[in-house]
């Protein structure tokens, strides 16, 4: 180690990290039955001072030109413009507490945001509101604009995003909706109630949390869709079984199974326009009625996610859309809202203007998994697993 710049940072109970500046090196070592000591080297070109910290398991290492967060295996994750840190440490809140050399004052800054000085490397744009994403394969900063861009040129790069975005929309309220079931997929009933999909069952709640019913189904975990027909029928895909059960909300409740066609595979993704159901196979969409009579066939393979929207137009895909997301909806202006890499993004209606507008207080860890809007209430009801419950977010005037 280095007798004078050699710093510690504990990663857990039984894992220590130690900077070796003048070897250019991390040291982490294991101290459990038999210790063992990893080495990784950091950047060639780039100078330690020695500073380390670690939160939840990535390590902010002070360079002297930036802090790098690098995870365990010594990628870099993040670079963050703030030069000469000798003393770093994570205080709560998700801050870091930088201490610098004599000539510079010491200062808190939130280790998780971007800092005022990621401008985008690509525009050299002046907005640095602008600039929420980071590329992990490039590290460069990008801004809104220069997105698109750089996910058409670059089909499978990674990126990190600024945390705690909100633009457009308030938050309103949270709601508990499931403190032990993975949500698969839940959708807006009416401007105050939602539809909530979980590993075995179908609940309804109120927008203030509060539980109406819950329906026993057998559903597939990872494909399973829900669709609203009106506000007390809900149609579920069940692709393992080629079903779609129809569910009615009324009491008694009613289940009416509709089989799909033998020999096509359904993908799960289904919508419904005017008590047509359009649903989607590995060959085309169907259009079928609420009796299981087909009308029509649509030849578009392979529909994932399909979402209707005004002018009975039904949502597929764009071409030119360089994202490939989780959850779609629209709000009453035709915006597209849609969920990708665990941030949401809003484009407008013809696939264009595309910009992050929520992300979650840490998007290093948790992302949000599902998305539904209504256009009477204005609201969009967003979900992360690791908040166990979902978000209310208001649109704003
Ligand atoms: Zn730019
Ligand atoms: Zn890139």
């Amino acid at each position: 180690m280095d007798k004078e710049k050699s710093r510690i940072a504990c990663i857990n109970d039984c894992k220590i990290a130690v900077t070796v500046p003048s070897n250019n090196l991390i040291q982490i070592l294991a101290i459990l039955a038999s210790t063992t000591l990893t080495d990784f080297r950091t950047p060639e070109e780039t100078k330690m001072t020695g500073g380390i910290a670690c939160i939840m398991d990535t390590l902010y290492v002070a360079f002297f030109g930036a802090i790098r967060l690098m995870d365990l295996s010594g990628q870099i994750q993040r670079v963050v413009n703030i030069p000469s840190v000798n003393i770093l440490h994570y205080v709560n809140d998700d801050q870091m507490l930088c201490v610098h050399s004599k000539d510079q004052s010491d200062k808190t800054v939130s280790c998780l945001d971007f800092t005022n000085d990621s401008l985008c490397n690509n525009c050299q744009t002046k907005e640095a509101n602008q600039t929420a994403c980071y590329c992990k394969d490039c590290q460069i900063f990008i801004c809104d604009n220069c997105l698109i861009e750089h996910r058409m040129k670059n089909k499978n790069h990674n990126y990190h995003y600024q945390s705690a975005i909100l633009r457009e929309y308030k938050e309103e309220r949270s709601l508990t909706l499931s403190a032990y079931n993975r949500i698969v997929d839940l959708k807006f009933m009416a401007a105050d109630i939602v539809a909530v999909l979980l590993v075995e069952k179908l609940c309804t709640y109120y927008l203030t949390g509060i539980l109406i019913n819950t329906f026993s189904i057998r559903i597939d975990k990872e494909k399973s869709r829900i669709a609203c027909i009106n506000d007390c029928k809900i149609a579920v895909t069940v692709p393992s079984n080629n079903l779609i059960q129809i569910l009615t909300n009324q009491a008694p409740t009613t289940v009416t199974d509709l089989r799909t066609p033998a020999g096509i595979i359904m993908t799960g993704g289904i919508t419904c326009r005017m008590d047509i159901l359009y649903v989607a196979f590995s060959d085309a969409i169907r259009l079928i009625d609420l009796s299981g009579q087909i009308h029509r066939v649509v030849n578009i393979p392979n529909v994932k996610i399909i979402h209707s929207v005004i002018n009975n137009k039904i949502l597929y895909h764009f071409e030119q859309f360089p994202f490939h997301p989780l959850s779609v909806t629209t709000d009453e202006v035709g915006n597209i809202i849609f969920m990708e890499d665990g941030v949401i993004w809003q484009a407008d209606s013809e696939g264009k203007n595309i910009k992050i507008i929520m992300s979650t207080v840490d998007v290093f860890l948790i992302g949000y998994t599902q998305i539904t809007y209504n256009e009477d209430s204005k609201c969009l009801l967003t979900y992360s697993h690791g908040f166990n419950g979902a978000k209310v977010y208001r649109k704003l005037e």
